[in-house]
């Protein structure tokens, strides 16, 4: 990430204010550096590699605020940008995106102050959202239309960010040499069964910090650290510093199981339809299968509120939502709205009911507990 590629929208209309952030957004990266939740690993692999490429920023401006909407968003935005375009066409709001990492979007935030031209964050995870919200970066808000689109499982319980696409977290094998009756739960890959045949990415990940929150609520503090370490004896090689190289060593026989998100195996299937690699429908019997959200909240400091919270509705809609959720391969967080061919071919699953604000709540515990049993 560049810092003059961050702070360069700025620079066009407000130098002096630019200036001054330059030197609150660089402490604020400092700061957000000695955060494990937040390292720059985590945050380079919470999207696509698009995702994290450059601020891209758009340099338009328009008198009226009301007619603009300004989206700090971490999504990639090929696959954001259609949806949003249809957006401006069917309301006339025009849709100003600054895409970064999720880390750098909040250091930004929290520099900006009360300057910050952005409305709306859009990123990935219940666990960012709640780490956004509880550093005041987001305001609550009321909507009945949310409240009617997204489960309530999937919501900030007070209303400072709402899930807009679900990806579920499971287990992947490979089927020459695991037969699908032999798995059943994230835990039981910590059987020694498994030695020296499972993969795992790295517990920097906010993903796996999230999956192991939801494990501590389900399963109490100590099976879960029992869970953790057979999982770090069990493993195949290193830890894997994204999902994708570890479900394509899964494909080159250097492992035979591993836990990913849905939506990159959905991926590599654009590509290579034969992948052979099988997916998992992991605690199917118990509690259901871990899953996740993308979302968004309304910017603590915007002055657009309420464009932000139309748009954000409007994602949520019929209309959007199966648009917004097949363009990534992940799920519609509204019910009853269709998937695409691909995720269907996949058959359907039982869900965690967790509430996902869970994951914010206990991510430091989690952090902690993964380090403490050896999981790097
Ligand atoms: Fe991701």
């Amino acid at each position: 990430m560049s810092l003059n590629a961050v702070t360069a929208p700025l620079s066009f209309t407000h130098p002096i204010k630019a200036t001054l952030s330059v030197a609150v957004f660089s402490l604020m990266l400092g700061l957000v550096g000695c955060n494990k939740a937040e390292t720059p690993e985590q945050n380079a692999n919470a999207d696509a590699p698009a995702e994290q490429d450059a601020a891209t920023d758009s340099t338009a401006t328009t008198s009226d605020n009301d007619q603009v909407v300004t989206i700090y968003s971490s999504r990639n935005e090929q696959l954001i940008k259609p949806l949003l375009d249809k957006y401006t066409e069917e309301t006339g709001v025009k849709v100003e995106l600054v895409t970064d990492k999720t880390g750098p979007l909040m250091a930004r935030l929290q520099a900006e102050g009360k300057n910050t031209p952005a409305d709306m964050l859009l990123t990935v995870d219940a666990g960012n959202l709640w780490q956004a919200a509880q550093q005041g970066l987001l305001q609550p808000v009321a909507s009945s239309v949310l409240e009617t689109n997204v489960p309530a499982k999937y919501r900030d319980p007070k209303g400072q960010w709402t899930g807009l696409s679900l990806r579920a977290r499971t287990i992947f094998y490979d089927p020459s040499k695991v037969n699908a009756d032999q798995l059943s739960t994230y835990a039981d890959l910590a059987d020694p069964k498994w030695k020296g045949k499972l993969c795992l990415r790295t517990s920097n990940s906010v993903y796996n910090q999230s999956l192991v929150a939801s494990m501590m609520e389900h399963l109490g503090e100590e099976k879960t650290e029992q869970v953790i370490r057979g999982w770090v004896a069990n493993l195949a090689t290193d830890v894997f510093s994204d999902d994708t190289s570890m479900l394509e060593a899964i494909a080159a026989g250097q492992c035979e199981v591993a836990v990913a998100n849905s939506y990159y195996y959905g991926r590599i299937f654009d590509e290579k339809p034969n992948f052979p690699v099988k997916i998992f429908w992991a605690n199917q019997d118990t509690t259901g299968t871990h899953v996740n959200i993308s979302g968004a909240g309304v910017i603590a400091n915007s002055d657009n509120p309420d464009g932000a919270l139309k748009l954000m509705e409007w994602l949520s809609s019929d209309a959007a939502q199966g648009i917004y959720a097949s363009s990534d391969k992940e799920y519609p967080v509204k019910e009853g709205v269709d998937e695409s061919d691909l995720l269907r071919s996949w058959g359907e699953f039982k869900q965690d009911d967790i509430s996902v604000q869970k994951f914010g709540a206990l991510q430091t515990q989690a952090i902690q507990m993964m380090d403490k049993a050896g999981y790097k």
